[in-house]
């Protein structure tokens, strides 16, 4: 196999140099634990503070508003327990939507199981949801809403500001899952006014296993992993210090070059699009106009399972998937599809392609030379299969 193309960004991402210089040295160097009172102790301290002033910078945040996490499926879940743990005594619903990532679902789904009730908005068919939608779901018992920023599968970037505002007016707590659209999307928690978002570093090249979550509540997050009391007392465990020196690092190189970066993306990503939707029968999935910059993501008629478009694409050194990483071997319609209106059948045979700025023009063309002829295959075998 030649040299290969990795366009599955939105599952993860290299760690970039910058980050993984910063990080080196917390390895070995100053090694020491945050919590020790000498000078290793101190070093490590001093550089998790650090981490913490600059990761709630690139967001608006302040440091005493940011938590350590062990990434975003952690701060969906701690996000949630907390503000129920926090306000089960002013009521039991909560209201997400029907495309959130598993981190978010699975987790309402242990509330209900505990007796809290739970609605789950629809989209549009561009995965949109609209302030009027969430206006009709709100009860007098509700205490939380959470919608995320950005979605995984299909890219569309949702009107965080104008939904949380809805939250706002009936004094209800707001969390935004913002994994997919930390730094590749302008966000200033201040403007956006949410109360709680959820960030992950892998996802813009910084490490895997590291992640953040705001809170603007001082009594939130409540109090989830009990120990040694790190994290304010509220999330024990030694911190993963050089983990969190590379997120920091590498949201501060992602954030400041963020507007270069995006016209990069956008215009390969735009020139991607182009040339799939010449092919018969191919579909753009999400928001045409408010999507992630390097987001594409498509269906196709009469490929049966994307999988095997996958796995062809692999063999022709393409690096692409169907749209989340925890479902890629599942056979299992993709239930974001399914929620913005895709029949099972063609909600099987998805493509993300999903850019960075590291993508280069030459790998945009070397994709549109081989996709339409990798369908075609597809479709014939298809075709030979059923005659
Ligand atoms: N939320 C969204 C929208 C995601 O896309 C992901 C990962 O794909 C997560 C949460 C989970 O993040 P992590 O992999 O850091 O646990």
């Amino acid at each position: 196999m030649g040299e290969r193309i990795y366009v599955d960004n939105s599952a993860t991402t290299p760690v970039s140099e910058k980050a993984l210089a910063a990080m080196l040295p917390y390895f070995r160097e100053h090694f020491g634990n945050p919590s020790a009172i000498y000078s290793y102790g101190q070093e490590a301290k001093k550089a998790l503070e650090d981490s913490r002033r600059v990761v709630g910078n690139a967001i608006g945040g302040l440091n005493n508003e940011m938590y350590f996490t062990s990434g975003g499926t952690e701060s969906d879940n701690w996000a949630i327990h907390s503000v129920c743990a926090l306000k089960h005594k002013n009521g039991n619903h909560i209201i997400s939507t029907a495309i959130e990532h598993n981190a978010v679902l699975r987790t309402l789904e242990k509330m209900q199981d505990q007796g809290y009730e739970i609605t789950l908005l629809k989209p549009d068919k561009n995965g949109r949801i609209t302030t009027e939608a969430l206006e009709n779901a709100i009860q007098n018992d509700t205490i939380l809403i959470s919608i995320m920023m950005a979605n995984n599968v299909i890219g569309t970037v949702l009107p965080i500001k104008a939904l949380c505002a809805v939250a706002h007016k009936h004094h209800i707590i707001f969390h935004t899952d913002a994994v997919q659209a930390t730094a590749h999307i302008p966000i200033n928690v201040r403007s956006l006014s949410v109360d709680l978002l959820s960030l992950s570093a892998h996802k813009f090249h910084g490490p895997k296993g590291v992640g953040a979550l705001f809170s603007k509540i001082p009594l939130l997050p409540t109090a989830y992993i009990t120990g040694g009391g790190q994290e304010k007392g509220r999330r024990s465990g030694t911190e993963n210090v050089a983990g969190i020196v590379g997120m920091a690092a590498a949201i501060e190189e992602e954030t400041e070059n963020l507007q270069h970066n995006t016209q990069h993306t956008q215009i390969l990503r735009d020139k991607l699009i182009e040339s799939t939707l010449k092919i018969p029968g191919a579909y753009l999935t999400g928001d045409p106009i408010n999507r992630l910059p390097g987001h594409a993501s498509f269906v196709f008629e009469g490929i049966t399972r994307s999988v095997y478009l996958i796995n062809m694409l692999n063999e022709e050194g393409i690096c692409a998937s169907s749209g989340s990483a925890c479902a890629a071997s599942s056979t299992e319609a993709p239930h974001v599809l399914s929620a913005i209106g895709y029949d099972d059948e063609i909600s099987q045979n998805a493509l993300r392609i999903s850019l960075s700025h590291y993508n280069t023009e030459n790998e945009i063309d070397s994709i549109n030379e081989k996709l339409p002829r990798l369908i075609r295959e597809l479709r014939h075998r298809k075709d030979k299969t059923l005659g």
